[in-house]
């Protein structure tokens, strides 16, 4: 039984699939991504001639956010028809951001065919904190650090 609370997230993320741009793979993906604070952004796959210049749904969800001056996140929902799983290149991008993460992969049926955590998807992944100079994390396991003002007041460029 689907946490009634997850419903309308669930489907709006299957309405963002529904503005998918997929002329190649005829494959759509819808993305909801939730802010800390509740703030929801969605995304859609976007594909182009140039195949590796498409952008998946999941990371079209996270820069929308962050652009919008949003860093931390608690809830992925992705749908695709079958249940699919983010690539790669979108676990990493997450991992950036939210490495606490808790994922949601739903099909055609809106039925939760995944419920776990991002640190499940992506073991043992590549971080802020992976780096020498690492960034220090929020309580919730979030980055908080904007490295932008860290550098200069460091010193640094
Ligand atoms: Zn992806």
């Amino acid at each position: 039984m689907t946490d009634p609370h997850l419903i309308p997230l669930i489907r709006q993320a299957r309405e963002a699939s529904l503005r998918a741009y997929i002329p190649y793979s005829g494959y759509p993906v819808g993305a909801l991504l939730r802010a800390a604070d509740g703030t929801l952004f969605t995304g859609c796959n976007v594909e182009n001639a140039a195949y590796p210049a498409t952008i998946c749904a999941e990371r079209t969800a996270l820069v929308k956010a962050v652009s919008e001056g949003y860093r931390t996140f608690d809830l992925l929902i992705v749908y695709t028809p079958n249940g699919g799983s983010p690539c790669g290149v979108c676990r990493q991008m997450l991992y950036e951001f939210a490495p606490g993460l808790r994922v949601l992969l739903v099909d055609d049926r809106e039925a939760i065919v995944y419920d776990g955590a991002l640190t499940d998807l992506l073991p043992r992944g590549f971080g802020p904190t992976s780096l020498p100079d690492n960034h220090p994390l929020g309580e919730d396991g979030n980055r908080t650090v904007d490295t932008t003002e860290k550098r200069r007041s460091d010193g640094r460029r």
